[in-house]
């Protein structure tokens, strides 16, 4: 039988584990500070413990890790896209965004952003969401993350960067709403564990509007950003067949009740594409719903995700240019929108917003030539 792998285990679970194994219920939080706060990568690291113990962890279980395949650095803004290989040979990404690239602007104190350290990671292995602009969606859903892989993540991507990651978002591949328990088991160990605070962690989704609620009614302290990208439903259901399920109605009752229940403000993302969701009825939508909702506005330039699946278009949408965006952002801050441009950090090494996606033939090469050029 598989030995039990104890990365991704709450403190509960582990001191379940130790006294299951005839052990003291303390050791258990030995174990957790071990793996999570000082990262030991395996028992025989775990020096505070007796020899004897150390083999009997042995034998009776396994500390799994995520191999780091490749890391790709941009050479414009430092943003780093690292590619993991799980314990199935199956392989994701997760994207490290330095200070000052999140944003366009300020949006933090100067002392205060240069610390941070962002850390994009992901949920599934693929995405079953099909959203028509991303490139994730062209891998389909091939299983969900385990807590241990996702937080593996963060500490391999810690480990990487040789210092804290400070801010969690939790927008690389999947759908984290779909996977809900284990998104969450994750974050109570990156809170508890990694010590990264939950007012620094977001988690990112597609719509899936009764998780809203269930995060609502749950307490949880982390913030929840919702990928809106228009207000018109039958665009929405075009672009996003999420949509169909559950209708901006339904998902906005959803962010509402959260609102209401948390006092929390949510992120809306608007990817803004040119001549599609740039309009002035788009603009009154939009400042419609921020007065009805305390909300934030994110407004992603779109990225291209044709290397995603080459010689198959999944979209003709194109990026509203820069100017464009500027005048909508100016023109909503008229109306006392909160709004901010998310910065195309990465795009050069494709791991800008949504550009998260392995191919088979990636897999077999190991560094992609982008396919691609940047636009203006
Ligand atoms: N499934 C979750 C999290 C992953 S996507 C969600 O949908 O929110 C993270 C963000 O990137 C989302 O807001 C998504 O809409 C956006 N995104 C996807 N593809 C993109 C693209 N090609 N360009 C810009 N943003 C994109």
């Amino acid at each position: 039988m598989k030995k039990p792998n104890l990365k991704g285990l709450t403190a509960a679970e582990l001191s379940e584990f130790c006294v299951a194994l005839g052990e003291k219920e303390y050791r258990g939080r030995q174990l957790f500070t071990w793996m999570y706060e000082k990262e030991a990568p395996s028992f025989d690291r775990m020096t505070t413990f007796s020899a004897k113990f150390r083999e009997d962890l042995e034998s009776r279980a396994s500390i799994e890790s995520l191999t780091l395949v490749e890391a790709r650095r941009s050479a414009g803004d430092g943003t780093t896209k690292l590619l993991f290989e799980l314990s199935d040979g199956k392989r994701i990404e997760s994207v490290l965004i330095p200070p000052k690239t999140a944003f366009k602007g300020k949006d933090a104190g100067e002392e205060e952003e240069q610390k941070r350290l962002t850390l994009c990671v992901s949920t599934q292995v693929g995405c079953p969401l099909d959203c028509s602009f991303c490139a994730t969606a062209t891998m389909g859903l091939l299983r969900n993350l385990t807590p241990g892989e996702i937080v593996d993540q963060v500490i391999q991507a810690r480990a990487y960067a040789g210092k804290p990651i400070t801010n969690v978002v939790y927008m690389g591949m999947g759908e984290p709403f779909l996977n809900y328990e284990n998104v969450m088991k994750s974050v109570e160990i990156i809170t508890t564990g990694l010590k990264i605070a939950a007012k620094r962690i977001t988690v990112s989704t597609a719509g899936w509007a009764p998780m809203i609620r269930q995060m609502a009614d749950e307490g949880r302290k982390i913030k929840l950003a919702v990928s809106l990208h228009t207000l018109d439903d039958n665009a929405r259901t075009e672009l996003m067949p999420i949509n169909a399920r559950f209708p901006l109605e339904e998902l906005l009752d959803a962010v509402e009740y959260y609102y209401r229940k948390t006092k929390e403000r949510v992120t809306f993302e608007y990817i803004l594409f040119d001549g599609w969701n740039d309009t002035d009825d788009d603009l009154r939508r939009i400042v419609k719903l921020s007065r009805s909702i305390p909300s934030k506005i994110n407004i992603i330039p779109f990225h291209d995700i044709a290397f995603a699946n080459p010689g198959v278009k999944r979209t003709s949408l194109k990026p509203a240019s820069a100017e464009r965006m500027e005048e909508f952002v100016r023109r909503l801050r008229d109306e006392h929108v909160t709004v901010f441009i998310r910065s195309s950090a990465g795009e050069d090494i494709d791991a800008a917003c949504g550009q998260l996606a392995i191919n088979v033939e990636r897999k077999r090469t190991s560094a992609k030539k982008p396919t691609h050029t940047a636009r203006r």
